[in-house]
C-alpha cells in the first residue's frame, strides 16, 4: 500500500499518442519526497543535458507534492518542470489552485509528457480513462476561455483545466499555463507546452488517497489550522503590511500600495517615484479595486483567499493574484489602476507572465526612445501609454513584427537587436527578468539569494527571516519571543544584534557566515514545500508560518508512513538542492552566471560578494565554481551524479 502518494505516474508520448500508467519506485519518495524533487530526478535521468527546450526529447512534467490533496491546508501545488527556453536551465514553475489535488484524486502523482503532437490537442484525464483529444477548435482561444469551453464540452463544471493561450501556442518565452485560480508563469513553461502542441489538460478525479496514520495526521493538520487562525488574528507588528500576515501575498485584499508604488521601479525597472502615493491616489485605487473585485477566492483547501475574481465592465471575468494589478500599470507609467485590471485580463487570456511581460514592453519603448528600435518597428502603434501597451502586448502574443523579437524576452531580444540594446536588458538574472526593484546598500542575504537561486525568482526564495533590521531593541525582543519556527536559537541572536546603521548593519551584518545560515534556512523551507506540494504562502514565504522544520517531519511521517525526523528531512532538502544544482551544472551553469542584476544595488562590494559566494558554496559542499563535489554527492546518495559529472570532465578527482 502506498500512502499520501498514489504510486503511479501518467506517461504520455505525444508523438506516438501512447498513454501509460507507470508504477513509481517508493525508494525515490524516501530520497526526494515528490514534487520538485522527483521532477528533477526524472529530468536528470531521462533528458540528455544537451537537449534543446523545444526538442521532442524535452519533458514537460506536471508534478504533485507528497502531501498534495491530503487534509493539510494549502497542500495544492502543481510543480511544472522542463528545460526553460529562456534560461536554458531547468525551469520549474509552481501553481496553486485545484489541479494537483484533482490529479491525485484521479490516481496519479505526475503527468510526464514527452514527444510532440502533430496537431493541437488537449488531454482529458478522468480517473483511469485518459484520452488525447483534438483541440483544433480551441486554436487561438484565450486560456480562460479554453477552460470554459472544455468544461462545457465535457459537461462537468468540476473538471479542472490548465490551459495555454495564444502566447503559449506561439512559443512566447514568457508564456504561462493558466488554471482557474492560479498560473505557472515563470521560465517559459507555457512555451514548452505550446511546442508540444498541448492546448490544455483537463482532469477529473474521484478516487481516495490513503494516509498511513489518519487520526494522527488530521490532528496535526488541525494544529496547523489553529495556528493559521492565530496568525490571522495576530499580524506581525513593525513590518510592512504585506509581510504581516500569511498568504502569498494577499494583494487582492490589500489596497495600500504605497510600498510597491514608491519602492518598486516604474518603466523598464529604472524610475522610482518616491512621492507617488497620496490620499487622492489611495482613494481612487481603493475604489477601483473594490469595484472590480467581485470576491476573494482561495486555492484548494486553504482559508487564506489570496486571489480574487475580477470583473471589469465590458470584458470577461478572470482571476487575479499577487501584484500583477501593478506590474503593467507601473511599466507603462499609467497612474490609473483600472488600466492594470483591464490589460491583465487580456494578458491572462493570452497566457503570459505578469512579471516579465510588462518589463519587456517597457524595454521596447525605451529602445524606441533611444533610437535603437525605429518608428518602422512601431508602425500603427497608438501614441498614448495605455494604447501603446495594449498594441505591443498583441504583437508579442501573436509574434508579429517587432513582437516576434520581443517574445523571446529582454535578454534574447537585446542580442538579436544589437546596437547597444544589451545595456537596456539590465534587470535579468540568468537571462530572466526580475522584480523591478533597485536599492541602495547591498544586502548580503539577498545578494546570495539572487545570485544562487535556481528558481530565478526572488519571491520564491526569500521568507522566514525579516527583510531588514528592526529599529529598536524592544521591537526585536517582541519579534523573537514567539518565534517557534527557527531551526536554531542562533537566528534569534542575529535579529537582536542587527542594527539599521553602524557596524552591525548591511552590508557587513549579517556576517558572511550568518548570511549563509539564513539563506540555507530559507532555501530549505522552499525546497521542502516544493517537494511536499504545500503553498509557500503558508510556509517558506511569510514570517512565522504554520509549517516549519519542527512539524513537517511529523506530518510527512503520519501521512506517508516514512520514518522521518528533522535531520532526515534536512538531508532530503540538501539532496534535492544538490540534484537541481547538478541538473543545471550539466546544462552549463557556473559561478560566472551567479550574479544579481548589475544595478540592483547602488553600493556594491565586489570583495565581500566573492566571499559570500565562496562561503555559500563551501557550506553546500560545492566547489569554487558552484559544482557539488564528489564527496558531497556521495553523502547525499547521489553517486550516480558524481560518476556522470566525472565522465563529462565537469568534476575531477572529486
Ligand atoms: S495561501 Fe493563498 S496562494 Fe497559498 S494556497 Fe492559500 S489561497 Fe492559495
Amino acid at each position: 500500500m502506498r500512502y499520501a502518494e498514489t504510486g503511479y505516474n501518467l506517461e504520455i508520448d505525444l508523438t506516438r499518442g501512447n498513454i501509460e500508467r507507470v508504477e513509481t519506485d517508493p525508494k525515490l519518495t524516501e530520497l526526494h519526497l515528490g514534487g520538485l524533487g522527483t521532477n528533477a530526478k526524472i529530468l536528470w535521468d531521462r533528458v540528455p543535458p544537451d537537449t534543446d527546450p523545444f526538442s521532442p526529447d524535452n519533458l514537460l512534467i506536471f508534478g504533485t507534492g507528497l502531501l498534495g490533496a491530503t487534509p493539510a491546508a494549502g497542500a495544492n501545488r502543481t510543480v511544472v518542470s522542463t528545460y526553460s527556453p529562456q534560461t536554458l536551465l531547468m525551469g520549474y514553475s509552481m501553481m496553486g489552485g485545484f489541479l494537483a489535488p484533482e490529479l491525485k484524486y484521479a490516481g496519479y502523482d505526475k503527468v510526464v509528457f514527452r514527444g510532440k503532437s502533430p496537431e493541437l490537442v488537449y488531454v482529458w484525464i478522468h480517473n483511469d480513462k485518459v484520452e488525447i483529444r483534438d483541440a483544433a477548435h480551441l486554436k487561438g482561444k484565450g486560456a480562460v476561455e479554453t477552460a470554459e469551453l472544455i468544461k462545457k464540452e465535457l459537461k462537468d463544471p468540476n473538471v479542472q483545466v490548465a490551459a495555454i493561450g495564444l502566447a503559449g501556442e506561439n512559443r512566447v518565452y514568457t508564456a504561462s499555463i493558466e488554471q482557474g485560480r492560479s498560473s505557472a508563469s515563470r521560465l517559459g513553461v507555457g512555451a514548452v507546452m505550446g511546442d508540444k502542441r498541448i492546448k490544455a489538460i483537463a482532469i477529473r478525479g474521484t478516487k481516495d488517497i490513503n494516509l498511513a496514520r489518519p487520526a494522527e495526521y488530521v490532528e496535526l493538520c488541525n494544529e496547523v489550522l489553529k495556528y493559521i487562525k492565530f496568525r490571522n488574528e495576530n499580524p506581525v507588528p513593525n513590518v510592512m503590511t504585506i509581510l504581516q500576515g500569511l498568504g502569498s501575498p494577499q494583494e487582492m485584499l490589500h489596497t495600500d500600495e504605497k510600498w510597491h508604488t514608491e519602492n518598486f521601479m516604474w518603466g523598464n525597472a529604472r524610475t522610482r517615484r518616491k512621492d507617488f502615493w497620496n490620499s487622492e491616489v489611495e482613494k481612487k485605487w481603493k475604489d477601483t479595486q473594490e469595484m472590480v473585485r467581485t470576491r476573494l477566492i482561495s486555492c484548494y483547501n486553504c482559508p487564506m483567499k489570496c486571489g480574487a475574481i475580477i470583473s471589469v465592465p465590458g470584458i470577461s471575468t478572470y482571476m487575479m493574484k499577487c501584484f500583477s494589478k501593478l506590474t503593467y500599470a507601473m511599466a507603462a507609467f499609467v497612474d490609473d489602476l483600472d488600466f492594470g485590471f483591464r490589460i491583465a485580463q487580456r494578458a491572462t487570456e493570452y497566457g503570459v507572465d505578469g512579471f516579465s511581460t510588462p518589463q519587456i514592453m517597457a524595454f521596447a519603448f525605451e529602445l524606441r526612445e533611444a533610437g535603437i528600435l525605429t518608428e518602422a518597428d512601431f508602425e500603427g502603434c497608438p501614441s498614448d501609454n495605455e494604447g501603446k501597451f495594449f498594441w505591443l502586448l498583441d504583437r508579442i502574443a501573436r509574434r508579429e513584427g517587432i513582437g516576434d523579437v520581443l517574445a523571446n524576452g529582454t535578454h534574447w531580444a537585446a542580442q538579436k537587436i544589437g546596437k547597444g540594446a544589451e545595456a537596456y536588458a539590465h534587470n535579468n538574472i540568468k537571462k530572466h527578468e526580475q522584480l523591478p526593484l533597485k536599492l541602495g546598500m547591498l544586502n548580503p542575504v539577498y545578494f546570495l539569494m539572487y545570485a544562487t537561486g535556481e528558481k530565478a525568482n526572488i519571491t520564491q526564495i526569500e521568507g522566514q527571516f525579516p527583510q531588514g533590521p528592526f529599529m529598536t531593541m524592544e521591537e526585536r525582543q517582541g519579534f523573537i519571543k514567539d518565534w517557534i519556527q527557527v531551526p536554531d536559537e542562533k537566528f534569534k541572536q542575529y535579529v537582536l544584534d542587527w542594527e539599521p546603521r553602524g557596524e552591525r548593519s548591511n552590508p557587513y551584518y549579517p556576517t558572511v557566515d550568518m548570511s549563509v545560515d539564513i539563506v540555507d534556512w530559507q532555501e530549505m523551507m522552499h525546497y521542502i514545500d516544493d517537494a511536499v506540494g504545500v503553498c509557500a504562502g503558508l510556509s517558506s514565504f511569510p514570517l512565522k508560518p504554520p509549517y516549519h522544520i519542527h512539524n513537517y517531519p511529523k506530518l510527512i511521517s503520519a501521512a506517508a508512513g516514512i520514518d522521518m525526523d528533522e535531520e532526515k528531512l534536512k538531508e532530503v532538502y540538501r539532496r534535492n538542492r544538490s540534484l537541481i544544482r547538478a541538473v543545471n551544472v550539466r546544462r552549463g551553469l557556473r559561478r560566472a552566471d551567479e550574479k544579481p542584476p548589475e544595478d540592483h544595488w547602488k553600493k556594491r562590494f565586489p570583495e565581500l560578494e566573492e566571499k559570500l559566494l565562496d562561503a555559500y558554496y563551501t557550506f553546500k559542499g560545492w566547489n569554487k565554481d558552484g559544482i557539488p563535489t564528489k564527496e558531497t554527492l556521495h553523502k547525499l546518495n547521489l553517486d550516480y551524479i558524481a560518476e556522470d559529472l566525472e565522465q563529462r570532465g565537469i568534476i575531477k578527482n572529486g
